[in-house]
């Protein structure tokens, strides 16, 4: 990490390393500050939360996409190439591995913050499930969702903040400061929502996508989604036909649908159950109409626990 060119003796050791390890380059910008890229939003909120104004930090999956089937640009390898720092949650990334190799930087630190927390293993894809061929050999899928409940969304601020203190170590208390400052609102929306999903009268919700799988677990909650780990993917008819069974048989007087993705397969089966839809956010990305509401993680989370409260509440 060289951020400042102090001397002559410096430039040099740091040119050697340079030529040693056969890497060009890994500056900081011109204002002094680290460079850290990141992935996809609660990457890039989180990292902002615990870096305050020591860095420039970029989220290189735009507003409004989805990060799932997103591959990155020739101008994104080179952002990423020259990052003091990259932050990805890990699996959601599949074009992370490949693409860290291809724009290799041997001085830059990269933080897979989901690393250090044990992933609860999704269904196999539909695609999987359909093909008898895949299915004799079908992997299980690990489920990456973890920045959707605020006690796991803690330990990936905790990595991040070891990623940005190994690149910057002379911020040291400054990232531990600040991490801690936004731990606390972390456990403060976790007791909000261990509070008001206690006594729902419902515990069942129907999601787009199985995004929510460690949010229902940590509050003993139980998601139904229409499609798999990943949003893409349109359900089969059989698969259709057992929600829409599972929502009449248990009441279900809400359909979740997400900002992000076509509502079009919500809106089908909210019909054919007459439930109405409401927005449960996976925060995979805000959207412009978010940003223009200034809503952020928190803000975000705290409209999930409103519907969630109302629709199990019906
Ligand atoms: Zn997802």
């Amino acid at each position: 990490m060289k951020k400042i060119w102090v001397s002559k003796s410096l430039a040099f050791t740091v040119l050697s390393a340079a030529i040693l390890s056969g890497c060009a380059s890994n500056t900081a910008s011109s204002n002094g500050k680290l460079n850290v890229v990141t992935s996809f939003y609660p990457m890039y909120e989180f990292t902002k939360q615990v870096a305050g104004d020591h860095a420039n930090v970029i989220a290189l999956i735009p507003p409004g996409a989805e990060p799932h089937d997103w591959e990155p640009s020739a101008k994104d390898m080179k952002q990423l190439k020259d990052a003091n720092v990259f932050v990805y949650n890990g699996i959601v990334e599949g074009w992370a591995e490949q693409s860290l190799k291809s724009a290799e930087n041997k001085n830059r630190v990269v933080v897979e913050a989901s690393k250090g927390i044990e992933l609860m293993e999704g269904l196999p894809e539909e695609e999987h499930q359909a093909d008898p061929k895949k299915e004799a050999h079908a992997d299980k899928i690990l489920d990456p969702h973890v920045w959707l409940t605020p006690v796991l969304a803690q330990q990936e601020v905790e990595a991040i903040v070891v990623g940005l203190t190994q690149a910057d170590p002379a911020h040291k208390e400054d990232y531990r400061k600040n991490a801690d400052a936004y731990i606390g609102k972390l456990k403060a929306l976790d007791d909000s929502f261990k509070t008001g999903l206690k006594n729902v009268k419902h515990k069942e919700f129907v999601t787009q996508h199985a995004a929510f799988g460690y949010l229902a677990k940590e509050y003993g909650l139980k998601q139904v989604p229409i499609a798999g780990l990943s949003p893409e993917e349109e359900p089969a008819p059989d698969k259709m036909a057992e929600i829409i069974k599972f929502a009449k048989d248990n009441k279900v007087q809400t359909i979740f649908f997400e900002t992000l993705v076509d509502p079009k397969v919500a809106s089908t089966i909210a019909k054919e159950v007459g439930a109405k839809t409401a927005v449960l956010n996976p925060i995979e990305g805000l959207t412009d109409d978010d940003k223009k509401k200034n809503l952020d993680y928190i803000g975000v989370m705290t409209n999930n626990l409103e519907a969630l409260k109302k629709a199990l509440n019906e």
